[in-house]
This record gives C-alpha cells, structure tokens and sequence, in this order.
C-alpha cells in the first residue's frame, strides 16, 4: 500500500493526472470508493479483501470526466472491466491511468493498456467452485422447475437498479428498462416485469461481463442476479471457447465466425 500511496501522491503532485480513484474506510466495517484531489489526502488510500466495488463504473460518470485525467486503483476484475471497456471505446491510453494490484495485493503500475491485456491472460475469468455447483444443480431441472427457480428468486425484485448501477458494463445514457415509446420491458416489479428486466440484462451482458459480482454484492436484498451472467459465461465456453476481454474486440453477441456452432446461422 505504501508504494501505492506515494505513487498516487507522485501522479497527483506533478499534476500528470487530477484524481486518483481508489478506495477508502467507509462506515462500518465497509469499504468505499475514495476521489482523491490533493496530494495530501492519499493516506485515505487502502486496499483489503472488503475492496469488492467495481471502480471502473466512475470512469464513465460525467461528474468525475470532467475533473480531468484519471488514475484508477485497480484489482483484477476492475482490470478487466477497464480493457472490456476500452475496446467498446470508452477511452484510451492517453485519459487514465492504471495502478494495478496483484491477487496478492501487491502493486504493479500499467503504462498501456495492451500491458494489461497481455497481464490478463495469466488471470482468465474462471467460476468459482460453490456458484458451478448451483449452475449444475440448476442444469439437471426440468425446465419447469428452473423456471420456478427463477420466478421465486427474482420476484422479490423491487427495481431499484442498484445492480445496474455498480456495473462498469451499464453504462448506456439511457436503458432500455426507462423508454416507454416503446415500452420494451414492463415498469412493474411483477413476475413478468422482473423476469423481462433480469433476462435482458443478462443477455445484453453476454460476452461482456467480467465476473466481478459487483451488482449482487450491491442488491439489497442480496438476489443471486450474478447467477445469470454467470450462465451466460459457461454457455460461452462450450459453444465460442470462452470469454475475455480484449482490446481488438470480436464480442460474442455483435459478430460471426463461419465455424460458430450456430447452425441456424449458416
Ligand atoms: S453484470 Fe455484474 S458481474 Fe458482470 S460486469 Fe456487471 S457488475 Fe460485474
Ligand atoms: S439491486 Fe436487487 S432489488 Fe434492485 S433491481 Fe437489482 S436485483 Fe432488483
């Protein structure tokens, strides 16, 4: 933490970048997100296991765009959020910089984005053993019972979008849960209102999300919504050979290879 700390206090004394996003003590024995302007206020800085928000959803925020050129702390899933990111030009190597920590919490400072890229392949997202073992209970139900599943898990749903808004991916200005002309997704949080608002996330996450749990560790009333991406993670494995992020791109959802498995395709 220590070098941490003096080279986000360096970064901000020469004036190379005008915030440093990172986290701090918040209340209770809970972590938050820091935006440090001066020098002097870096040993707010901390970082431990509680450090679970995805900081890469600031760097889209306009509030924090216009305090000027960014430096971000960033832990492995924020690291893929950041390259996921980049290659849906949401910025490039020249606004923000990038102060890495290693799963063993040690610091390691990115000049370019592709140094991350490469840093990732030895990090490729994998699920983790309890949520595979719920996936493949969930596998083996009759459609009819996975189905009940869902409505029963998703229908205390009350639509604050807290999950939407700790995702680094939900970025778009305006979602398509708000049009009503038309209206794509029913308003109401009722079985088919909730169903409707959880699956078009999940799909429009496909390819995209990096498994960072940040919008199940914000819904209040702890919805396993993870769940769902993390499907959509095991599918894209079987039928495209994985996901993970990439500066070039080539998202499952938005192209076509001639040997995708999609037969109906052809
Ligand atoms: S959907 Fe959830 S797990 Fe995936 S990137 Fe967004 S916050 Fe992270
Ligand atoms: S945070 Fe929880 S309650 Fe709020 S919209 Fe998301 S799943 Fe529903």
């Amino acid at each position: 933490m220590d070098e941490l700390k003096k080279r986000a206090k360096e970064l901000l004394e020469t004036g190379a970048v005008k915030v440093v996003i990172g986290y701090e003590q918040g209340t209770g024995n809970k972590t938050r997100a820091a935006f440090i302007q001066k020098p002097e206020e870096v040993s707010r800085l901390i970082f431990d296991s509680r450090c679970v928000l995805n900081l890469a959803v600031y760097l889209n925020k306009p509030e924090v765009k216009q305090i000027g050129k960014p430096a971000i702390v960033a832990p492995i899933p924020v690291l893929r959020a950041i390259i996921q990111l980049a290659s849906e030009n949401q910025f490039t190597d020249d606004n923000l910089l990038i102060l890495g920590i290693t799963p063993e919490s040690k610091f390691v400072e990115f000049n370019k984005l592709a140094d991350v890229e490469t840093y990732l392949d030895q990090h490729l997202i994998e699920i983790e053993a309890r949520d595979k073992e719920i996936l493949e209970k969930l596998d083996k139900m009759s459609v009819e019972e996975r189905w009940n599943f869902w409505v029963e898990e998703l229908s205390p749903c009350f639509k604050c979008y807290a999950c939407r808004a700790a995702c680094p991916m939900c970025y778009c200005h305006r979602c398509t849960v708000e049009m009503n002309q038309p209206q794509w997704i029913s308003v109401p949080s009722h079985q088919l209102g909730n169903i409707e608002w959880h699956f078009m996330r999940a799909m429009h996450l496909a390819g995209r999300c990096v498994d960072c749990n940040a919008c199940a560790n914000a819904c209040p009333i702890a919805i396993p919504l993870n769940l769902l991406t993390k499907k959509t993670l095991e599918e894209i494995k079987v039928s495209f050979g994985g996901y993970k992020p990439t500066l070039t791109g080539g998202h499952i959802m938005s192209t076509f290879k001639p040997n995708d498995k999609e037969n109906f395709i052809r």
